[in-house]
Order: structure tokens, then sequence, then C-alpha cells
């Protein structure tokens, strides 16, 4: 199933066009403890619900990465909360950077392009 890239809706309205980039990485210790670093790459396009795409229309980088944070499913006041802040917001860092047209609906398989807001 397709999700939002940003809140994980399954409402999954827009398609954002993106340079295939690094998103983020991990330090892990392996079986002989040597540091071993695991890249996750974004390939392709970024998809986009109603609300999140609004916010990108609108260029609300703050409020989208609230929106993406709040949306984890966390307790607001578990620490870990400004962990996932940070590593969301380099996520998103990747996103902007990385995007390389207007936003587009995909019907019956057919590319469309809307104009922003
Ligand atoms: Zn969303």
């Amino acid at each position: 199933m397709i999700i939002c890239d940003f809140c994980s809706s399954p409402d999954v309205k827009w398609w954002y066009p993106a340079r295939d980039h690094d998103c983020w990485a991990v330090l892990s210790l392996d079986e002989e403890n040597n540091l071993e670093s695991k890249t996750a790459r974004s390939v392709g396009a970024w998809a986009a619900c109603e609300e999140c795409s609004k916010l990108i229309e609108a260029g609300d980088k703050a409020g989208l990465l609230r929106r993406s944070v709040k949306t984890c499913e966390r307790d607001p006041l578990d620490p870990e909360k400004k962990i996932t802040a940070i590593v969301t917001a380099d996520i998103h860092a990747g996103f902007w950077a990385n995007r390389t047209g207007p936003r587009y609906e995909e019907k019956g398989g057919e590319r469309v392009e809307k104009n922003s807001l």
C-alpha cells in the first residue's frame, strides 16, 4: 500500500518528482564490533496526502515538519521525540533539496500535472 511519505496517511493524492538521493544513515556495530553504516535511499517521486501537499505548496517547511513528527504516533512527552524531529528534519531537507518539479496526480496510470496553489 502506498502511504504519504510525510505523515503516513493512506490517502495519497499527489506526487512530487525528485532526484534519487541518500536520505538517512545509521551506524551500528557488526558481529565483530566494527562500525557499519547503513544508508537508506530515496528513489523516485514522493507521495503526499492533500494536507501535506497544502503545506508543501505553501512552502511551510516548519508546518510540514510539525505534522510529520506529530503523526509519528509517539507520546509528545517521549524524550525520543526530539531525536525523531531531527531525523525527520534531515529527511525533509533531502526532499526540499532534491525536488525537481511541480506536483502531479496519477489518474489511470497517467501523470496529470497541476499548477501550485
Ligand atoms: Zn501526509
